[in-house]
């Protein structure tokens, strides 16, 4: 276990930001150079069948322990750090016994991480918090996950007498821009189910998140000069204007929570000749969802019936919720929640407002639920992880493997 904070520290010293303009997988060079750290690591913890494929996809085996037949399992992180913020040059800050005040993490740039803003810190007090210095993220959104995950393999190795079966890791790229789970082979990796080390806070579990569509609408116009437009010019930017009037106005992010769902318009571009509207569908029911696809293309076509044909629409599926492929097996849920619950941990089921790498590989036959890696304000200067909720990860991925091996039969 000592080996966990200096692990997580050397991986988030190394820059692995995807790229979503690329397109080749991964989509950066650099996480490859994480990728070769973690292939050699892996070795030396003692792990068998270590591979890493040409997209840059890393798995490995803990081989069973037992004579008795027990599922094969699987745990899962990613490798990338987000495109929206720089992870280059991270240079973390360790508070030992948080006092529970503000933290200075950047005194030049007057950058305070303070309970006044974020109160969830207070929880941690006299812990051990990993910070940034208040000029890029930190990186525990995955990095956390990806040590723990090494951690808990290398404790299991150390440790013969904890009973298990064979248990498989992969550590995969390209996560943060939705094409973690795109080449990931899930034949290959072979376990019955797996979870992804990729939630936030101490507790949280989540099979829930949202279904998912972005669609695009083009709206074609006709310039006239003004002054001899009458029944002769058509407007694209009041279409589209109209277009947005009729979508219901409570239902955008900035208005629900929980399991509510919304359109988010995101982009919208317009002359008088052409203007084009973007916006993400997300319910995490189906028949909800499926409606608000509808919606928009009622829309459109009331639109095209007053205006002509105008009006061009594309929806495209994004990903889907998994909870409808992890019901049917939902003693993945409670034998993760029963090991949080033999820690003292209280499992906190959500529904996720996102999705997950889990989402779209429990879609292509390896159910995956999502389990904290501890860590806090992902995505930008903000985030931290508490070194112990990062050492009850690891516990958390050992109680499961000994979980399964005790009370599948
Ligand atoms: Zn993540």
């Amino acid at each position: 276990m000592e080996q966990l904070l200096p692990r997580f520290l050397e991986y988030v010293g190394i820059d692995t930001q995807s790229d979503p303009y690329s397109k080749s997988t991964p989509s950066t060079e650099k996480q490859l150079k994480l990728a070769k750290k973690l292939v050699t690591e892996l070795h030396t913890i003692g792990m068998e069948e270590v591979s890493i494929d040409a997209n840059g996809y890393i798995m490995a085996t803990l081989p069973s322990n037992m004579e008795k037949e027990v599922p094969t399992i699987g745990f899962i992180a990613h490798m990338d750090t987000t495109p929206d913020f720089t992870g280059k040059n991270v240079s973390p800050q360790i508070i030992k016994e948080y006092d529970g005040g503000d933290i200075v993490l950047n005194k030049g740039k007057e950058i305070v991480l303070s309970p006044d803003y974020f109160p969830e810190l207070l929880q941690y007090k006299g812990q051990t918090l990993i910070t940034t210095d208040g000029t890029t993220l930190l990186g525990a959104d995955d990095k956390a996950g990806v040590a723990e995950i090494i951690t808990a393999m290398e404790y299991l190795r150390e440790h013969p007498e904890i009973k298990h079966g064979k248990i498989r890791v992969a550590f995969t790229p390209d996560e943060e821009i939705g094409r973690g789970a795109h080449k990931f082979d899930v034949k290959k990796f072979g376990a019955e189910w797996a979870y992804t080390i990729d939630g936030s806070q101490i507790g949280e579990l989540e099979f829930e998140n949202f279904n998912a569509a972005s669609a695009t609408i083009k709206i074609k116009g006709k310039s006239v000069h003004p002054g001899y437009a009458k029944d002769k010019m058509v407007n694209a930017i009041h279409i589209a204007n109209q277009f947005l009037s009729l979508l219901p106005p409570n239902e955008v992010p900035e208005k629900t929570e929980g399991r509510e769902g919304f359109f988010h318009v995101h982009k919208i571009k317009g002359e008088i000749e052409e203007a084009e509207i973007e916006l993400i569908i997300r319910d995490h029911d189906a028949q909800h969802f499926e409606a608000r696809k509808q919606l928009l293309k009622d829309i459109a076509g009331k639109l095209s019936d007053r205006f002509g044909d105008f009006i061009e629409l594309n929806i495209e599926n994004q990903y889907f919720n998994m909870r409808e492929k992890v019901e049917p097996v939902f003693h993945i849920v409670e034998i993760a929640e029963e090991a949080m619950k033999s820690l003292d941990i209280e499992p906190i089921l959500k529904p996720i407002r996102g999705g997950t790498d889990g989402s779209q590989l429990s879609f292509m036959g390896l159910p995956c639920p999502n389990i904290f890696a501890g860590g806090h304000n992902f995505h930008g200067k903000y985030e931290y992880v508490p070194l112990e909720s990062m050492q009850k990860a690891v516990e958390v991925i050992v109680k499961i493997c000994e979980f399964t091996a005790i009370q599948i039969k």
